[in-house]
């Protein structure tokens, strides 16, 4: 493994499209490798330009004579084709979101996705991200985890998607404004049960930083006596396994050999019924005749 010396390896910036992770609350989570995009790439681009020029001028990084220009989901018809004919003349774009890890619930993918197309170098500066913040400190199981962004806003598209998260075999993570929390919960409740154990995280890295623990129905009982401000991630355990006799083990598995590859089939049966994959595979060849 090599790690590169803090400032001694610093290389010159590659022509093409950086996107730069930012602090989600505390302004000193920025990295030191973001800081040497943001002083040194040739074209600065914002979705809000004067969330990174607050940025930049705390943390004492001159904008100088450089351009800095919005891009955002509202203007990409006319930011995007400026920022990429930049690229295309050699020069090295930094893109920063409103906050966290650009293209994670912010904009970024169709700048990434025509970068690609086009041919140019698309580089990423990692840093925070309010899932993985949320995902560590929500005791949950972190082997596997499925980001869902926002829920619909409206209660029976909301309904629906959760439905579709229900049996999931992974820790689940939303964003939610705090003016829908409490329907969020309440719906998660009719979808996925009162039982769950579930966390909300909120303003995290920040001065009112709080995570709260429990079931999803005593979640929603603490949440709904409460008027709650600030930004919010909610995560859910995934959903209990199914315990199954070993007819209906058969009958899954026959229907999942109708419809795929006999080792897709053992697969997704040991992990919808929590058996072993080596087990069920072995069944499977019994019951393929091989
Ligand atoms: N790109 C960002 C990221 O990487 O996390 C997310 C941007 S999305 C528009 C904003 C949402 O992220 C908020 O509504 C909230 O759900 C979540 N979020 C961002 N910062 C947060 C924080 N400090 N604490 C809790 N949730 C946060």
């Amino acid at each position: 493994m090599t790690i590169g010396k803090a400032g001694a390896e610093k290389r010159p910036l590659p022509a093409g499209l950086h996107f730069v992770a930012t602090p989600i609350g505390a302004a000193r989570d920025i990295t030191l490798r973001a800081l040497d995009i943001l002083a040194s790439a040739d074209v600065l681009a914002a979705e809000d330009t004067r969330t990174l020029r607050h940025l930049m001028e705390i943390h004492g990084i001159p904008l100088g004579d450089r351009p800095l220009v919005a891009y955002h989901e509202h203007n990409n018809d006319q930011a995007l084709p400026r920022l990429l004919a930049a690229m295309e003349q050699g020069k090295s774009v930094a893109y920063a979101s409103e906050a966290g890890t650009p293209l994670i619930s912010d904009p970024g993918f169709q700048l990434g996705r025509a970068a690609i197309a086009a041919g140019l170098t698309v580089l990423s500066a990692p840093g925070p991200s309010a899932v993985l913040c949320a995902l560590t400190v929500s005791g949950l199981p972190s082997d596997r985890f499925m980001f869902a962004g926002f829920a619909p806003a409206t209660k029976s598209a909301r309904q629906t998607f959760l439905k579709e998260l229900a049996q999931v075999q992974a820790t689940l993570i939303l964003y939610e404004s705090p003016k829908r929390i409490n329907q969020l919960l309440e719906d998660l409740v009719q979808c996925l049960g009162e039982g769950r154990y579930a966390a909300v995280c909120r303003e995290l890295t920040k001065r009112f930083e709080e995570v709260s623990r429990g079931t999803l129905g005593e979640l929603a009982a603490a949440f709904a006596e409460r008027d709650v401000k600030g930004e919010i991630v909610v995560l859910i355990d995934r959903a209990p396994e199914q315990v199954a006799d070993a007819a209906t083990v058969e009958q899954a598995l026959d229907k999942a050999m109708g419809e795929m590859t006999m080792k897709d089939a053992a697969t997704a049966v040991a992990e919808a019924y929590g058996l072993p994959r080596r087990e069920v595979y072995q069944l499977a060849l019994q019951r393929s005749g091989k």
